[in-house]
């Protein structure tokens, strides 16, 4: 009896968390979608009424508003993905191997916009999933790319600390503001000041990876000084 009211216990508690991810989606959406679509509907109405002609600067910046409402419509599919079907698909493999497909993928792209990328891992054998924690590092190294410049540098280090494995992504880029950094894991946060969009993305990466590092009962933190650089430290209990 005892275990069946825990396993009960336990199932209104998901559902409960379920339902508030539900919320806070749907409010979310809500609010970053309006900016655009008041933007497309106040300038579209201008234009029918005659009191803006539709010039090629005007209909371009119309143009880059629905291209942004677009970006978005595929980042919260991708985030659908990643919180609402929580299911790992479970392996055992080594994070050095990880850490060198990355290193593989991400060499050419670093070497070409003339940043040094340095990639470093001891042999770290982790029951997880697999695609799921590319992911996670991908999008940490995504970032690291877009708020560094040339001559910047980006270290991913993956070692073994206390029986958690620890995998630090740090770089020498812009850094983020203080009062920034309890936002930045939040969907739709954006440092950016003036929230500008110019480096394209939408404000979901940084969620996405900590709903995946929890999802494998691990922690994410960041470290951050404006002009210094920045450093996310994902903490993973080890499988040993
Ligand atoms: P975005 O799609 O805007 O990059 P993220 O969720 O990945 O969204 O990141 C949220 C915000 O955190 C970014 O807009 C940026 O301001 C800040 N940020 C993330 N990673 C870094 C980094 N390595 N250096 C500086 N700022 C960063």
């Amino acid at each position: 009896l005892n275990s069946l009211s825990e396993s009960i216990n336990n199932l209104s508690a998901a559902l409960e968390r379920q339902e508030n991810l539900r919320k806070r989606l749907t409010s979310d959406v809500a609010h970053e979608l309006r900016t655009p679509v008041t933007t497309l509907q106040s300038h579209l109405e201008a234009f029918i009424d005659g009191v803006w002609e539709p010039d090629q600067k005007r209909l371009r910046g119309l143009h880059e508003e629905t291209v942004r409402i677009g970006n978005m419509i595929n980042d919260l599919e991708k985030l659908s993905r990643y919180d609402y079907e929580a299911r790992l698909d479970l392996s055992n493999f080594d994070l050095a191997d990880i850490l060198q497909s990355i290193q593989e993928m991400y060499g050419i792209k670093f070497s070409e916009s003339k940043k040094i990328l340095k990639v470093d891992s001891e042999h770290l054998p982790f029951t997880g999933d697999k695609d799921r924690i590319k992911q996670a590092l991908v999008n940490l190294l995504d970032n690291a790319l877009k708020y560094t410049k040339e001559k910047d540098q980006v270290e991913i280090r993956a070692f073994l600390e206390k029986r958690n494995i620890v995998i630090e992504v740090k770089d020498t880029g812009t850094g983020i503001r203080e009062e920034h950094l309890p936002y930045i894991f939040e969907r739709f946060y954006r440092a950016d000041d003036s929230r500008n969009r110019s480096t394209g993305g939408s404000g979901i990466g940084l969620s996405i990876v900590k709903s995946i590092v929890e999802a494998h009962g691990g922690t994410i933190s960041v470290t951050s000084k404006p002009e210094e650089g920045t450093c996310f430290r994902i903490t993973l209990p080890s499988a040993s």
